[in-house]
């Protein structure tokens, strides 16, 4: 069966889930191949066979140990062609998309972005995108060479086969001079907020421009559900809560458990950020809001009154 490469998103080993979606996912195409550069491999191995990874090449090497795109491209290229692969999945995410567009350059090959959903068909990939803020599926195909396939988080739901990795293959890559040529001069984490990442959380609690700019009450709900907290663009711009947490056409794509919409009115930009999640709850003074359409339970009133009175009610019941 053809390899289908996975470039593993890991940070010192700790595998993140849109890694184990792309593993999952790759199953379908094909026998999964992880590719894992940088250190931390040890961590990573369990899990990555756990998902699938029947292979994991890795490749470590200082060039790798800044998370530059370029020394990734260059790695991920040269295995890409070593192995003849007959596919490469990497996430959706600024990062992955970059790494997509220079592997395909360099691969003559074509690249997908943002794809939820690969399948075969007549031994070709075919994938499926879901475009204009989910007004259309569209269905696509990389016509020559190794296609390279970005995928949205939370398009599938990862699945173990509880495997483990069958075989490692160490690569040593000969880096180009322009994988040298950048360096990271200053690294400044985001303050640690204790909270899940937004899209990996199970439960997400929202807050748009009805919070009047006091996001206190969606975060107090959201810890006590030990949730992450997302915001619509009306509140990232104005200036309320940081754009890292926007959720929607112009921000992150989410697709929780929970789903809680507080003080979002439910335009199709901030719905396609979130119209997959499984439950979604709505606090709306506005009985009239369009976000209600789709609400799987919904509150009218003031979210200043009804998300402390919940809030309450669940530490009440921990
Ligand atoms: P509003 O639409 O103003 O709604 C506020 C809601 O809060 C109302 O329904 C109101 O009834 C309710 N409310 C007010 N006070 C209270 C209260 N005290 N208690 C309870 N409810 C209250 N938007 C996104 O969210 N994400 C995106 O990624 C995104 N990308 C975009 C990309 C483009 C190209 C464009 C043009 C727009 C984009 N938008 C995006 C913006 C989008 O069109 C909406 O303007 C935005 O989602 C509105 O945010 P909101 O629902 O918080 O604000």
């Amino acid at each position: 069966m053809a390899e289908i490469l996975v470039l593993v998103d890991h940070v010192d080993g700790a595998v993140r889930k849109t890694t184990l979606e792309l593993l999952t996912l790759a199953r379908r195409a094909g026998e999964p191949a992880a590719v894992f550069l940088g250190t931390g491999f040890d961590a990573a191995r369990d899990t990555l066979g756990e998902y699938g990874a029947a292979k994991v090449y890795v490749v470590e090497a200082p060039e790798l140990e800044q998370y530059l795109v370029v020394p990734k491209a260059e790695a991920l290229a040269q295995i890409a062609q070593s192995s003849g692969a007959a596919g490469v999945l990497l996430t959706s995410s600024p990062e992955g998309k970059e790494i997509a567009a220079r592997l395909a350059v360099k691969l003559g090959s074509g690249v997908i972005t943002d794809a939820i959903d690969i399948t075969v068909v007549a031994s070709e990939i075919v994938t499926t995108q879901s475009v204009f803020a989910g007004g259309y599926t569209v269905t696509a195909q990389v016509t020559r060479g190794t296609p390279v396939i970005t995928v949205k988080p939370n398009a599938v739901t990862p699945e173990a086969t509880g495997g483990s990795v069958g075989a490692e293959e160490k690569v040593a890559v000969a880096f180009s001079d322009a994988a040298t040529k950048a360096r990271i001069v200053d690294r400044k984490p985001r303050a640690a907020t204790g909270r899940p990442e937004l899209t990996e959380a199970s439960i997400v609690v929202s807050g748009g421009r009805g919070t009047g700019g006091d996001f206190a009450p969606v975060e107090a709900l959201a810890d006590a559900l030990g949730a992450a907290v997302g915001a619509s663009r009306a509140a990232v711009d104005s200036g309320w809560y940081p754009h890292a947490y926007q959720v929607g056409q112009t921000g992150k794509t989410v697709s929780p458990q929970l789903y809680l919409a507080c003080g979002i009115s439910g335009a199709i930009q901030h719905r396609a950020g979130m119209q997959t999640s499984k439950t979604i709850v709505v606090v709306n003074k506005d009985p009239e809001a369009p976000i209600f359409a789709m609400a799987d339970f919904g509150v009218v009133g003031d979210l200043h009154t009804v998300l402390p009175q919940a809030t309450a009610e669940i530490q009440k019941r921990k």
